[in-house]
């Protein structure tokens, strides 16, 4: 059967009836622990009431009028976030590559505003993802998105992971910002080490640099805080925002500091969509919960029984898992296996997984997940573990009988 869908993706042949929390319904009528998120997108689980009801709500009032006119909504939700982070202003996208568009533009027109246009060029780090924009492939610098796409945007240097002297030589007087993600999502669950992050603030400040941090997947939770940022003593000019912070709603937001955002002025940039009073009551309605009392300690608490669980897994499989790594509910699992083995093997558990970079499994959950919920995951993946032994212990007998 052909489909008439453009074949971009590597479609898993599994499809979805409805959602109930960390619950996913197969149209097989199984029932799936979702610990995917649909790539840390569905941050309060699926079906959640108070989305429901922001959302069917705002659905019967209005939708859309475009940014030709004030939209309340919205400058709540800003306030909002503004209120609870280092930044003075929000502008408001559908996804996230627009988000970091948006980051771009600004750290270029800083620059140009203060009668420096020559300052232009970004530093970002190999096994970055930013998207998949003409810009943002450009930004991540991976090979494999670049391909055939035509010449690559000018103004991108990518410098190693972790690497003090080769940033600090990639600094020159092009330079406008460094960019990076506090734990590289889709680079295999890598988090940048504190002391690096301090020295990328210090850098910049001595190199009058923006600081951008690319927080779509680490942002709105879920690591524990309500940014990653906040683990690492340091604050950035700008961030770029979205997958949960509109829970399973196309959404993103670029956020910055006054200074940062001082380029931008009526006109220099703009989105149809963006900023929608739909979006916008959802947003609100996702912040509602994150932002209510003790969730995100719940959601920290939660996500080192995780990681405890994980460590003891890794202990009880040796021959499947080789490394844990991450925060909060941005796990990471390094396999011995390929990844898409482990994560076949757990989806016959009924258990949904996410592949990264450097043969990395992700476990994204909601982070509205119960303890009990890490426990039902755990025998699951448990399961899975066994079956991989049982599989390769068979592989090797059939090879010691050749
Ligand atoms: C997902 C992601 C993006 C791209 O977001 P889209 O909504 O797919 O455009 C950019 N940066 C990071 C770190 C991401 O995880």
């Amino acid at each position: 059967m052909t489909s008439p869908l453009l074949q971009t993706y590597a479609r898993a042949d599994l499809s979805f009836e409805k959602g109930e929390g960390p619950w996913l319904i197969g149209r097989d009528g199984e029932r799936y622990l979702d610990f995917g998120a649909g790539i840390a997108v569905n941050a309060l689980g699926h079906a959640h009431p108070h989305l429901v009801k922001a959302l069917t709500e705002q659905a019967a009032k209005l939708w859309h009028t475009s940014n030709l006119y004030q939209i309340p909504e919205g400058e709540r939700l800003a306030k909002r976030l503004v209120e609870n982070t280092f930044a003075d202003v929000v502008f408001f996208s559908n996804s996230g590559a627009e988000a970091n568009e948006a980051a771009i533009k600004m750290a270029r027109k800083y620059h140009a505003s203060k009668g420096h246009p020559e300052r232009f060029r970004i530093i970002t780090f190999e096994g970055a993802f930013h998207g998949r924009t003409l810009a943002t492939i450009a930004a991540g610098g991976q090979a494999k998105y670049l391909e055939g796409f035509g010449p690559k945007v000018e103004g991108f240097d990518q410098v190693p992971f972790d690497n003090l002297e080769a940033l600090k030589a990639a600094i020159g007087p092009e330079t406008a910002a460094i960019m990076i993600e506090p734990i590289q999502g889709e680079g295999g669950i890598r988090p940048v080490p504190n002391p690096f992050m301090r020295e990328l603030r210090g850098l910049c400040d001595a190199h009058g640099l923006l600081l951008i941090f690319d927080e779509i997947q680490t942002g709105v939770g879920r690591t524990g805080k309500l940014f990653a940022y906040e683990w690492t003593g340091v604050t950035p000019d700008i961030m770029a925002v979205a997958k949960g912070i509109g829970g399973g709603f196309p959404m993103g937001a670029c956020l910055a500091t006054a200074e940062a955002a001082s380029g931008m002025t009526v006109g220099s940039h703009g989105t149809t969509f963006g900023g929608n009073p739909l979006a916008m009551a959802v947003g609100n309605a996702v912040l509602d919960v994150i932002l209510a009392p003790s969730f995100l300690e719940r959601v920290e608490r939660v996500g080192l029984l995780l990681k405890q669980r994980l460590a003891e897994l890794k202990d009880r499989h040796p021959a499947v898992i080789s490394d844990v790594r991450g925060l909060g509910l941005m796990m990471g699992l390094r396999t011995n296996v390929p990844n898409t083995d482990f994560i076949a093997a757990a989806r016959a558990q009924k258990i949904i997984l996410i592949a990264a970079g450097d043969n990395v499994t992700r476990l994204l959950p909601p982070l509205i997940i119960s303890d009990e919920d890490v426990a039902e995951a755990m025998n699951r993946l448990d399961a899975a573990c066994t079956a991989i032994e049982t599989e390769l212990k068979a592989t090797a007998q059939r090879g010691a009988a050749e």
